[in-house]
C-alpha cells in the first residue's frame, strides 16, 4: 500500500505534487519521492526516507530544479527492501530518462531481476520496484521488442510480463507532456480536470481540482495527456473504466468515504489478507519474507513460543490450534511482557514467533532479545517492513496489511492471523508433518477467506443496528470455544478499547465454573459458535452453554455458520458466517465484533479511531 500521485496540465507541478502526497501520507510514510520532467527534455528526481516533511527539506536545501508541468510522486509503504533513500520511490532506468513508482508487490521480481542482472544491468535498491523502471526502459529502448519509443507499447509489454499487485507510473524525460500508468490489484484513479489531467491512488490527491474521476478497472492501462487519457487492456483494443463524480468533502475522500479510518480498515480486511498471503507459496512451498534460519534448523525446532501483546497476543491464540495440529509441536502462547519476567525453558531449538503490527513493541521487542540471549531462533511477524524487531529476528514474515491508522487493531490483525497460520505451515512442510500436495490445499483454503470476509462485510447492517440498540448496556461478554475462544477475548478487547464498557471472554465450558453468576436479565452475550458439520460435538456442548444463559435472562448474540438451524431457535440474534474450516473460522467470526464495538462506540459518542489512554504502537514497557 502507498500513495501514488501523477500530473500532466499547465501548472507546476511540484507544490502540487507533494500536497497531493501529504493527503496520502496515511496510505504510507516510509519514504516520499517526486520526480519532474522539464520542457527542456530532463527528468529530476528528490527523494527521501521517512515522512513527506525530509522530502520537502531536501527539495528546499538540495539542488533539484525541479521545474516543469508533468511529473509523479510517491509516498512508500516498504514491502521489499528497508525504508531507505535508495529504496524511496521513484526509481530510475540505466539511461535515469525513466522514471517508475509503484503501488504493491511484483511476486515474480526475483526471476526478473536475475535476468536483468543477466543482460548487465546495475540494480541499485532491494526493491521489486526497480526491476520495472528497467524493464521500461530496455523495451523503451528498443532492446526487448518493438517498442522503441512507446511508452505506452512498452508498458503493456512489460505488464504483461508482471505477476503480483501493481500500479505503476512511468515517466520520461523525452515525453514532456504525458504519463502512462498500469493496474492490476492495486488501485488507480483518474482525475478528469480542463487541460491537466490527474492520477491518484485515490480521489483525496486531486480533490482540490477536480471532482471528475474515473477509475481503472483490473489489467487495464493508461495514457494521460492535458487534453485528455486514453484506455486500453494489457493486450491492446480499447477498454472501459468507470466515470464518477466524487461526491466526498476532503476529510472523506482520505478515508475513501467511510466515517473513520476504522471503518476504512475493517473494510479494507479482505484485501490486506490477499495481499499477505501473495507471493508466500510457490505452488510446492510455503515461502518467508527474510529467511536467515535454514530448512535444517526450522526442522529441529522442537517448542514453539508465540510473543505478543493485545490483540497481537489473540492472533498467536487462534494460531496455536492450528500450528500444533499441523506440527505436532507444542506451542504456548504468552504475552509478552510476562514471558522474559518469568524465566520460560528456551534453547536453541525453540522457535519464538514475535508477533507486532508496528514492529516497534517494547514488550516484545524486551521478549525477542531475552529468547536470543538464550539462543533461540526468532521469527517475527510484522507489518512494518524494517523495524526494529525484525531487525533482530532470524526469519521474518510480514504482514502486508498496509498502514493501520485506527489505534485498535482490525486489519493487521486478521493478516497476523493469516501469517501465523503460513508461518505454521512452514514449520509443517519443513518437519515433514504435512506433504506438498497437503500444504497446498491448506494455502488454497486461506486464499478463499478474503472473499468470504468480503462476504461477511455485506451482511453488517444488522450488526450495526444491533451495537445501536445495546449500546447503553452495562457489560457485554463473550464466549466461545476452541478457536472461537480467542475470538471472544478479541471482541471484548475491541469493546473495552472502543466503547469503554466491561467487557469480558470467556471459554464456554469455564461458563459454570464462576462466570456464569454475572448473567443477569437483558445482559448481551456474544457467543461464537462452530460449525455443526465440521465440529458436531463442540457444537452440541456450545449449544447447551447458550441454553443455559438464555435460562437465566441474557440476551444471545449468536455468530455462527451460515444455515445452523439447531443454533438459530436459541439465538435473541443471529450473524450467520460463510462456511470456511474449522480452523480458519476465526478470521470471519472477527469481522462482527469488530463491527460491534466500532457501532457501539460511535452511538456512546467516542472517537473510534482516537481511543482515550491509548497509542497505535507502544514503546515503552
Ligand atoms: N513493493 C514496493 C516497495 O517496497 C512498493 C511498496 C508500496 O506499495 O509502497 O518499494
Amino acid at each position: 500500500m502507498c500513495g501514488i500521485i501523477g500530473y500532466v496540465g499547465p501548472r507546476d507541478a511540484l507544490g502540487l505534487l507533494v500536497e497531493g502526497l501529504r493527503r496520502m501520507e496515511y496510505r504510507g510514510y516510509d519514504s516520499a519521492g517526486v520526480s519532474v520532467v522539464s520542457r527542456d527534455g530532463a527528468l529530476r528526481v528528490a527523494k527521501k526516507a521517512g515522512r513527506l516533511a525530509n522530502l520537502e527539506q531536501e527539495i528546499k536545501v538540495g539542488n533539484h530544479h525541479l521545474v516543469g508541468t508533468t511529473g509523479i510522486g510517491h509516498t512508500r509503504w516498504a514491502t521489499h527492501g528497508g525504508p531507505t533513500d535508495r529504496n524511496a520511490h521513484p526509481h530510475l532506468d540505466a539511461t535515469g530518462t525513466l522514471a517508475v513508482i509503484h503501488n504493491g508487490i511484483i511476486e515474480n521480481f526475483a526471476e526478473l531481476r536475475a535476468e536483468l542482472e543477466h543482460a548487465g544491468i546495475e540494480l541499485v535498491s532491494e526493491t521489486d520496484t526497480e526491476v520495472v523502471s528497467h524493464l521500461l526502459g530496455r523495451a523503451y529502448r528498443g532492446e526487448t521488442g518493438e517498442t522503441a519509443g512507446d511508452l505506452e507499447a512498452s508498458m503493456a509489454a512489460v505488464a504483461r510480463r508482471l505477476e503480483g499487485a501493481f500500479t505503476l507510473v512511468a515517466a520520461h524525460a523525452s515525453e514532456p507532456d504525458l504519463l502512462v500508468a498500469a493496474r492490476r490489484n492495486s488501485p488507480l484513479v483518474i482525475g478528469v480536470g480542463d487541460g491537466e489531467m490527474f492520477l491518484a491512488s485515490d480521489v483525496s490527491a486531486f480533490i482540490e481540482f477536480t471532482r471528475e474521476a474515473v477509475e481503472l478497472g483490473q489489467d487495464q492501462l493508461v495514457v494521460i495527456t492535458p487534453d485528455g487519457y486514453r484506455v486500453s487492456g494489457f493486450s491492446g483494443g480499447e477498454a472501459d473504466a468507470r466515470p464518477f463524480t466524487v461526491t466526498w468533502n476532503l476529510a472523506a475522500a482520505e478515508k475513501g468515504g467511510h466515517l473513520t479510518f476504522m471503518d476504512k480498515e475493517i473494510a479494507e480486511q479482505p484485501t490486506a489478507l490477499a495481499d499477505t498471503l501473495r507471493g508466500h507459496f510457490d505452488g510446492t512451498r510455503v515461502v518467508l519474507d527474510e529467511q536467515r534460519l535454514g530448512e535444517d534448523e526450522l526442522r529441529t525446532i522442537d517448542k514453539v513460543f508465540v510473543v505478543a501483546c493485545g490483540s497481537a497476543y489473540h492472533s498467536g491464540l487462534v494460531a496455536k490450534y492450528a500450528i500444533e495440529h499441523w506440527t505436532r509441536l507444542p506451542v504456548e502462547v504468552e504475552l509478552a511482557s510476562e514471558f522474559r519476567y518469568r524465566d520460560p525453558v528456551l534453547d536453541r531449538d525453540t522457535l519464538v514467533v514475535a508477533v507486532s503490527q508496528s514492529g516497534e513493541t517494547a514488550d516484545t521487542l524486551e521478549a525477542v532479545r531475552h529468547a536470543r540471549r538464550q539462543r533461540a531462533r526468532v521469527l517475527a511477524v510484522c507489518n512494518t517492513n524494517g523495524s526494529q524487531i525484525p531487525r533482530e529476528s532470524d526469519a521474518v514474515l510480514y504482514t502486508h496489511a498496509g498502514p493501520e491508522i485506527g489505534v485498535a487493531s482490525t486489519k493487521a490483525f486478521l493478516a497476523q492471523i493469516a501469517a501465523n497460520l503460513l508461518v505454521g505451515l512452514a514449520l509443517a512442510q519443513a518437519r515433514g508433518t504435512k506433504f506438498s500436495d497437503e500444504v497446498a490445499r491448506e494455502f488454497e483454503a486461506l486464499e478463499r477467506v478474503p472473499a468470504a470476509v468480503a462476504e461477511t462485510l455485506t451482511r453488517m447492517d444488522a450488526v450495526r443496528a444491533l451495537g445501536q440498540e445495546i449500546a447503553d448496556s452495562k457489560a457485554v461478554l463473550f464466549l466461545g470455544r476452541h478457536v472461537g475462544y480467542p475470538v471472544a477475548l478479541e471482541g471484548a478487547l475491541k469493546l473495552k478499547e472502543l466503547a469503554y464498557m466491561h467487557a469480558e471472554g470467556f471459554a464456554a465450558g469455564e461458563l459454570k465454573h464462576g462466570p456464569i453468576a454475572l448473567i443477569e436479565k437483558g445482559l448481551p452475550v456474544v457467543v461464537v459458535t462452530p460449525s455443526p458439520s465440521a465440529q458436531p460435538l463442540l457444537h452440541s456442548k456450545i449449544l447447551s452453554n447458550i441454553r443455559e444463559i438464555q435460562a437465566r435472562g441474557a440476551r444471545t448474540i449468536v455468530i455462527g455458520e451460515e444455515g445452523d438451524k439447531t443454533i438459530a431457535p436459541f439465538a435473541d440474534f443471529f450473524v450467520e458466517l460463510p462456511a470456511l474450516p474449522s480452523l480458519l473460522q476465526p478470521l470471519v467470526a472477527t469481522v462482527p465484533l469488530q463491527v460491534l464495538a466500532a457501532e457501539i462506540a460511535r452511538t456512546r459518542g467516542y472517537d473510534i479511531d482516537k481511543p482515550r489512554n491509548l497509542a497505535k504502537s507502544v514503546t515503552v514497557e
